[in-house]
C-alpha cells in the first residue's frame, strides 16, 4: 500500500471511529428520569421521555452493541423499564440460573424502526429465546448480535444449524410468567406475545408452559408466514397499561 493510500485509510478509519463515538454518546450519557408517555399505537406511535434499558444486569444482557449504542434501539416506556427489570429480578431465583437476552425495543423517540412493524411507542420488547444443549444453557448463538434474528428452528424447536441445540421452553415460559407478574405489579399486563405458531404446543407442553397457557396471556393465534417465520429465535411482547 502506498503512503498516500495509507494516509487515506487512516483518515477513513478515524472518520468511522468519530462517527461511532458521536452516535454512541447519545446512549452512553443518557439519563433516565421522570415518566414516559407513549403516544399512539405500537404500529403508528411515538414516545416522549423514554428510558434506556441497561446494557446488562445480573442475569440479562442486551444482544448487540451495534443495536444498543449505534442504532439506539433499547428505549422503552418508564413503566416497561421497571417491569423488565423486576421480571429479571424474579427470574434470578426461578429460572435455573439462565442468562437472558433482550433484543430490540424502540428508538429514543419511537416511530418506525425498520424492519419491525411495531416497536413504535416504547411498549414492545423482543426477547431472545433461551437455548440449551444436553440440558444446559447454550450461549454460543446468543453472542452473534443482529445475526441472531436470522436463525431458524425446525418444528420441534431444534436449531437448523445444529440439531443438538434447542429452545429451552421451560425457562422461556418461566420468563414470560415473571414478566407478566412484574407487569401486573407495575400496573401493566402482557397484551400480546408473538411466537411462532408451530412452536407454541412445545412451549405449552412444559410444566411452566402449562401454567402459562392457563394464565390466559394472549398469544398471537395466526400470523402471516413472513412474520411467523421470524418469531422462533425471539418472541415479541407488547405490554399495555391495565
Ligand atoms: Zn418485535
Amino acid at each position: 500500500m502506498g503512503i498516500k493510500s495509507q494516509w487515506f485509510m487512516q483518515w477513513v478509519l478515524l472518520a468511522v471511529l468519530v462517527f461511532i463515538g458521536a452516535k454512541s454518546t447519545s446512549q452512553i450519557f443518557y439519563n433516565n428520569k421522570g415518566t414516559s408517555e407513549s403516544i399512539g399505537p405500537v404500529n403508528n406511535g411515538k414516545i416522549q421521555n423514554s428510558y434506556l434499558l441497561p446494557y446488562s444486569g445480573k442475569n440479562y444482557r442486551y444482544f448487540s452493541p451495534f443495536s444498543y449504542y449505534l442504532l439506539g434501539r433499547a428505549y422503552v416506556h418508564s413503566t416497561v423499564y421497571a417491569t423488565v427489570l423486576d421480571g429479571y429480578k424474579i427470574c434470578e431465583s426461578r429460572c435455573d440460573g439462565t442468562t437472558f437476552r433482550v433484543m430490540e425495543c424502540s428508538n429514543k423517540k419511537g416511530g418506525s424502526m425498520f424492519p419491525h412493524r411495531t416497536h413504535q411507542n416504547g411498549t414492545s420488547v423482543d426477547f431472545m429465546t433461551p437455548l440449551m444443549k444436553k440440558g444446559n444453557q447454550h450461549k454460543f448463538f446468543d453472542r452473534i448480535g443482529i445475526f441472531r434474528y436470522a436463525l431458524n428452528f425446525d418444528k420441534d424447536g431444534e436449531l437448523n444449524l445444529n440439531k443438538k441445540v434447542s429452545i429451552d421452553y421451560e425457562n422461556m415460559a418461566r420468563h414470560i410468567l415473571a414478566m407478566e407478574e412484574a407487569a401486573r405489579s407495575n400496573g401493566m399486563y402482557i397484551k400480546k406475545v408473538i411466537f411462532k405458531i408451530d412452536l407454541k404446543d412445545n412451549l405449552f407442553a412444559t410444566a411452566s408452559g402449562k401454567q402459562l397457557q392457563r394464565s390466559g396471556i394472549y398469544f398471537a393465534q395466526s400470523l402471516p408466514k413472513s412474520i411467523d417465520n421470524l418469531h422462533d429465535d425471539h418472541y415479541h411482547i407488547d405490554f399495555e397499561f391495565l
